[in-house]
């Protein structure tokens, strides 16, 4: 049954537990009902969620106010906090304070884009050439559905900015530098509704699941709440919490700050330097190439594999738009004028990064969507076929690309998005260590991902799993990982 309440869900879930610990079980039927997130959760996953979740928002506090009242030096505040010069309770005090006006712009800006996303169907496709919108279907859910969603991120993020723009030529409405203004009242508002739709996910969940058959409880009540049990949650028909809150508000927000960042400077010193110019371009590339592929990212971990919970809600709310614009906010602070030597390193690190991130993932779409019959680097491409089981217990069949970037290694995709990831960093000089956070954090997010990703595909396609990984044995550097 599509809708089931939160007992029937637990019962679901009972019941494939049995199936997977069953003796008499098949060894594909037990592959099957594992290849989703965690079942279970060991000790260190758990003592990780719980560090997470009481330290993520201190972090990302640490970062903003060592901006705000140390220089974005992160070293100070610690060197002060150790000779007792200062407290973490007057740092605390010294930070600006929630205000209506925060909440005011906030509100009006989610709910622009609920508007958005909810009521303006996507018409860019019909006109703009090689551009996939309107509704398209994602990936297979582990239960064996197929959930359609309406792409209209581009149109989303063309008329915010054309709007952004008119208002900054045109209309004044509001100064262009209103964001990093309220920088810090905002982070009290996003924190809310990260928390509120988290929150409201985990009970959900257990009240009025979308689809329970997708649903995992671990038994672990900070796990589930942290990772998700709902797959999929939405509301209506529509309103699906995995697209709208990892898109948007979030990721259409990422350039309009970075614009804010870029009138600060202009406002405060006069002049805008060609770091700000040079992260703001390589960041809007990154962000456009989101939504241009927005189709292609229903088919990423993010849609397909993770649950909806408070790493995915406050993540998107919070994390994302406060730390992956650290470079632009640190360039508020100082602003660095680049060589050209070195301006153009960093551009060409930029966009070769970008050209093997976008290309990776274009070979993959290319022939999972024409099923092989492709070309690539000019050649028909090679794979391995492999099967697995949903927990509808339909047998599927599909294929791992061994040409390409993907028989260089498993993960060189994630390795472009670093090398841009180091660009933006390296754009900022080397005066401070907080830009660099960035570089460290997707570091560390992208490898365990990619041991993360590569356990799921481990247990969902068994011995072909381990064929494609004899054919390609590095993950993201040959020769060294
Ligand atoms: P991938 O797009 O690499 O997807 C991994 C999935 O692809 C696997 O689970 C498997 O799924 C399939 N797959 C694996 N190997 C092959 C192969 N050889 N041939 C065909 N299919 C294969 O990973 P992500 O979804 O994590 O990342 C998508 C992009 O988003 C990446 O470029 C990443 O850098 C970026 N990203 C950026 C983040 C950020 O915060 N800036 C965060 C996360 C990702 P299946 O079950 O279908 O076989």
């Amino acid at each position: 049954p599509a809708q089931m309440n939160g007992g029937a869900a637990m019962e679901a879930t009972r019941r494939r537990n049995k199936l997977s610990t069953n003796g008499q079980a098949s060894e594909e039927s037990e592959q099957s009902v594992q290849w989703g997130r965690a079942w279970e959760v060991d000790w260190f996953s758990l003592i990780s969620v719980i560090g997470l979740l009481c330290f993520a928002p201190f972090i990302v506090f640490y970062f903003v106010m060592a901006c705000d009242q140390y220089q974005c030096s992160i070293s100070q505040p610690l060197i002060e906090l150790f000779r007792g010069e200062t407290t973490l309770l007057s740092i605390w005090a010294q930070a600006p304070s929630f205000t209506w006006t925060s909440a005011k712009i906030y509100s009006i800006w989610v709910a622009f884009q609920v508007f958005l996303y909810m009521c303006v169907p996507d018409v860019t496709h019909k006109f703009i050439p090689g551009y996939v919108g309107g509704v398209q279907e994602g990936a297979r859910t582990p239960a064996g559905l197929i959930n359609k969603y309406e792409i209209n991120g581009l149109q989303c993020w063309l008329i915010t900015h054309a709007l952004w723009f008119a208002n900054a030529q045109y209309f004044h409405w509001f100064s262009p530098t209103i964001i990093v203004d309220n920088w810090i009242p905002l982070l009290w508002c996003t924190n809310i509704l990260g928390y509120a739709v988290s929150t409201f996910a985990f009970i959900k969940a257990y009240l009025f699941p979308t689809n329970a058959e997708d649903c995992k409880f671990t038994g672990n009540v900070f796990y589930n709440y942290m990772m998700g049990i709902e797959f999929n949650p939405r509301i209506g028909k529509w309103f699906d919490f995995k697209l709208f809150f990892n898109g948007r508000p979030g990721i259409v927000a990422w350039t309009l700050i970075n614009l804010s960042y870029m009138a600060k400077q202009q406002q405060l010193y006069g002049h805008v330097t060609n770091s700000m110019i040079l992260v703001n371009v390589l960041q809007a590339i990154y962000v456009l190439d989101f939504f241009w592929n927005e189709a292609w990212y229903l088919k990423t971990i993010d849609i397909c594999h993770d649950h909806f919970g408070w790493y995915l809600g406050w993540g998107d709310c919070v994390w994302l738009p406060y730390l992956y614009t650290l470079q632009g906010l640190y360039l508020v602070y100082h602003p660095v004028q680049l060589s050209t030597p070195h301006a153009l390193a960093v551009l060409s690190l930029g966009l070769v990064g970008y050209y093997i991130f976008r290309s990776t993932n274009h070979q993959k779409d290319l022939f999972r969507r024409t099923e092989g019959s492709c070309k690539i680097w000019g050649r028909k491409p090679t794979y391995i076929e492999c099967s697995y089981r949903s927990s509808d217990g339909g047998l599927h069949r599909s294929k791992l690309l061994t040409t390409g970037f993907w028989g260089v290694a498993r993960h060189l995709n994630y390795t472009g998005d670093l090398m841009g990831s180091l660009a933006y960093c390296a754009a900022c000089g080397f005066g401070h260590l907080l830009p660099y956070f960035y570089i460290v954090y997707m570091t560390i997010l992208l490898v365990h991902r990619c041991v993360r990703d590569e356990h799921r595909c481990s247990s969902k396609y068994g011995k072909d799993w381990k064929r494609y990984t004899d054919a390609v044995p590095y993950r993201l550097i040959p020769g060294v990982f």
